[in-house]
C-alpha cells in the first residue's frame, strides 16, 4: 500500500454528493442556441473563423488558438452562425465578451473526424497536436490548456504523472460519473498522458474514499487493460485536497515552491475529464465540445448528471430539471466552496462547468452579516496552503499590494476553506479574490509604463547621439577652417603682404577650404569653363537676333543687354584661356 501525505489545515463541510447520484448519466435534448465564448480558458481569448451565416458541422473549427496559451474551440453540433457579438459570460465579474452563437439545425452532423486507431505508435509532437488541435483546457476548472501542461518546458524530467480524480468539493459528482461510466477511457487516457511525458515511473490516479465505485471501477479497468504499473490512490477525505499542489503533496510528499509549477519537482497532474477528452482526441479525433455536469440544488425537481454540449445555456439546462426560481437562494456555477454566484441564467455551460448548483433558501440561506475580525486564528489553522489569511485580509483592506505578494497571496488557491471557518463571517475569499484582480491589473499597467519608459529612453539616447554626432562635425569643419587659413596667412608672408585683420581673410579662407572640399578636377574645371563660354555665347546670338527684330526703345534696351552679352563673352574667353595657360605651362 503507497504512502500518502497529509496536508496542512483543510475542512470537512457537508458533502452533499448522494443528490445528485441517484439518477444515471443522461443527456438532454439540444438546445436551440449554443453560445461559445472566445476565453473559456486560461489564457488569450481564441480567434473566430466563422462569419455570421456561415453553416458549421459538429466538431468544425469555429476558433483558433491566439498563441501557445489559448486553445481552439469547436461547433458543439451542426447549424448557422446566426451571430458573433458580446454576450454575458459565466465569470465573477458578471461582465461580457465576444461569443459565436450557433442556431443549431437539429440534424447534429458531424464533420469529418481524423481517427487514429494505432495511436500508440504516433509520436510525441503528433499526439501532441491532436490534444492541442482538439482545443481541451483544464476540466477540472482551472481551465489550463492541456497540451501546455504535457509538455513542460526546458524539457523537465518528470518522473510522475497524477490523473486527479479527487472532486473534494461539496455537491459537485462529475468526475465521480465520468470515472464509474469510463473507467476504461480514464485508462486509455492515461496511457496516452504517460506515453507523451516519457513513461514517468508513477503513473497515480488519485480519487478520495468517498467514491468507492469509481475506485472499483478504475481498478477494474486497469486489471482488464493487463496494467500493473498504473495505480488507484485512495486517501482520507478532507477539502481542498483536489487542489493540484496539495494532491501532489498528498500522493508523493513532495512541495510545490511558491512561484514554481509542478513539472519543477517532476510531477504532471492532469483531470480525469481532461484525460478522457485527450483519449477521445487521439483515438476518435473528437474535439472537446460536451462535458459532464452535475445539476443540483434543492430549487431543483431533478438533481443528476448530464452529459452537455458546450454553449447549451443554464436557463435551458434548468428548465428541464424543473426549477423554480421562487424557491433558489442563489445561482451558483461551480460548487458552494469555489464556485461563484451567478447574476442571470443566460450565460453558457463552458469548458470548466462541472457544476451549476441552485440550492433552495433553506438548504444555503443568506450568510449572515460580517463582524470584525476577532484574531483567533482559525483562518490560518485551515489553510491548506499555510498562508496567513487574516494578515492577507487587512492588506486586501488597506490595498497594500506589496504586502499581499510579500505574503504570498499568489498562493492561495481561493479554497473558501477560511472563510467557512471564520466566526464572524468574513468572506475572505471574496476579499483575495478582488486583490488578485487589482495586482492583476497593476502588472499589466506597470507593464505599459515600463515599455513606455524603455521607449522614452531609447529616444533620448538617439537624440543625444545625434547632437554627439552634429558637434564632432562642427569641430572638424572648424579645424579645416583654420588650417586653410593659418596656409593663406603664411602664403601672403611669403609673398609680402600683410595679413588682412578685417575678416575678409576668413571669409576667403573659408572659401577655401569650401574649394578644397570640392577639389575638382581639371578635365571637369576645363569642362566647366567650356560650357560657361557655350552658354553665353548662345545668350549673346539669342540676344543680338531680338535686337535685330525690335525697333524704337525696346530696340535700345537689348542693345543693351547685347552690350552685357559680349562682356561675359568675353570674361568666358579670357577664363577658358587663362585656365589653358596655367595647364599647359
Ligand atoms: S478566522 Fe476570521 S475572525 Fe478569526 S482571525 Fe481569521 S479572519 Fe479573523
Ligand atoms: S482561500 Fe486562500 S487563504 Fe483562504 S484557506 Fe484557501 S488558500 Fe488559504
Amino acid at each position: 500500500m503507497r504512502k500518502v501525505w497529509d496536508i496542512h489545515g483543510g475542512i470537512h463541510p457537508p458533502e452533499n454528493k448522494q443528490q445528485s447520484m441517484q439518477h444515471a448519466l443522461t443527456s438532454l435534448p439540444l438546445a436551440p442556441e449554443l453560445v461559445l465564448p472566445l476565453n473559456q480558458h486560461i489564457g488569450k481569448p481564441a480567434i473566430a473563423i466563422v462569419a455570421e451565416g456561415d453553416t458549421v458541422l459538429k466538431g468544425q473549427l469555429i476558433a483558433k488558438a491566439a498563441g501557445p496559451i489559448s486553445a481552439n474551440i469547436h461547433a458543439p453540433t451542426s447549424g448557422t452562425v446566426s451571430a458573433i457579438e458580446d454576450r454575458t459570460l459565466p465569470h465573477p465579474s458578471g461582465g461580457s465578451g465576444p461569443c459565436i452563437v450557433i442556431s443549431s439545425d437539429g440534424k447534429d452532423t458531424w464533420t469529418k473526424l481524423d481517427a487514429c486507431e494505432n495511436y500508440q505508435s504516433l509520436d510525441h509532437n503528433t499526439l501532441l497536436e491532436k490534444i492541442r488541435n482538439a482545443g481541451i483546457a483544464g476540466m477540472g476548472g482551472a481551465g489550463f490548456p492541456a497540451a501546455i501542461k504535457l509538455n513542460p518546458r526546458g524539457n523537465l524530467k518528470i518522473d510522475t504523472l497524477i490523473l486527479n480524480g479527487t472532486e473534494c468539493e461539496p455537491y459537485i459528482t462529475a468526475d465521480d460519473t465520468l470515472m464509474q461510466t469510463r473507467a476504461q477511457e480514464v485508462v486509455a487516457g492515461a496511457q496516452i498522458l504517460a506515453q507523451l511525458l516519457g513513461n514517468p515511473k508513477n503513473v497515480l490516479i488519485g480519487i478520495e474514499d468517498n467514491k468507492p465505485e469509481a475506485i472499483r471501477a478504475i481498478n477494474k479497468a486497469l486489471s482488464d487493460a493487463e496494467n500493473k504499473q498504473f495505480e488507484v490512490v485512495s486517501f482520507a477525505t478532507k477539502y481542498p485536497s483536489g487542489g493540484e499542489k496539495q494532491l501532489i503533496q498528498i500522493l508523493t510528499g513532495r512541495e510545490v515552491p511558491a512561484g514554481k509549477l509542478p513539472a519543477d519537482v517532476g510531477v504532471v497532474c492532469q483531470n480525469v475529464g481532461s484525460t478522457v477528452a485527450a483519449y477521445r482526441a487521439v483515438r476518435f479525433g473528437e474535439p472537446l465540445i460536451s462535458r459532464i455536469t452535475t445539476v443540483v440544488g434543492e430549487a431543483l425537481e431533478i438533481q443528476r448528471n448530464i452529459e452537455v454540449p458546450i454553449g447549451t445555456p443554464i436557463g435551458y439546462i434548468l428548465e428541464q430539471h424543473g426549477f423554480t426560481a421562487a424557491n433558489v437562494s442563489r445561482l451558483i456555477m461551480g460548487g458552494p466552496m469555489m464556485g461563484f454566484a451567478l447574476n442571470t441564467a443566460d450565460v453558457p455551460v463552458i469548458k470548466t462547468t462541472n457544476c451549476i448548483l441552485a440550492p433552495s433558501r433553506v438548504e444555503m440561506p443568506a450568510p449572515p452579516p460580517a463582524q470584525a475580525c476577532i484574531r483567533c486564528g482559525m483562518c490560518a489553522e485551515a489553510c491548506p496552503a499555510s498562508l496567513l489569511p487574516q494578515q492577507l485580509f487587512w492588506y486586501s483592506m488597506a490595498e497594500d499590494l506589496d504586502k499581499l505578494e510579500a505574503h504570498n497571496i499568489a498562493d492561495c488557491i481561493e479554497c473558501g476553506a477560511c472563510s467557512y471557518v471564520c466566526p464572524s463571517n468574513i468572506p475572505l475569499v471574496q476579499f483575495y479574490r478582488a486583490s488578485k484582480g487589482a495586482m492583476k491589473q497593476h502588472a499589466i499597467d506597470k507593464e505599459k509604463s515600463d515599455r513606455s519608459r524603455a521607449r522614452f529612453e531609447f529616444r533620448q539616447q538617439r537624440v543625444e547621439k545625434a547632437e554627439v554626432e552634429k558637434e564632432a562635425k562642427r569641430a572638424a569643419r572648424k579645424v579645416a577652417a583654420e588650417a586653410a587659413k593659418a596656409k593663406l596667412a603664411a602664403k601672403q608672408a611669403a609673398d609680402g603682404e600683410s595679413p588682412k585683420s578685417d575678416g575678409t581673410a576668413d571669409v576667403v579662407a573659408a572659401a577655401i577650404a569650401k574649394a578644397k572640399t570640392q577639389d575638382l578636377s581639371p578635365e571637369v574645371q576645363l569642362a566647366k569653363l567650356e560650357r560657361a563660354l557655350s552658354s553665353a555665347s548662345s545668350r549673346l546670338d539669342r540676344t543680338l537676333a531680338r535686337a535685330e527684330e525690335a525697333e524704337g526703345e525696346k530696340k535700345d534696351a537689348i542693345l543693351a543687354r547685347v552690350k552685357d552679352a559680349e562682356l561675359k563673352v568675353s570674361d568666358a574667353k579670357t577664363k577658358l584661356a587663362d585656365f589653358q595657360a596655367r595647364e599647359n605651362g
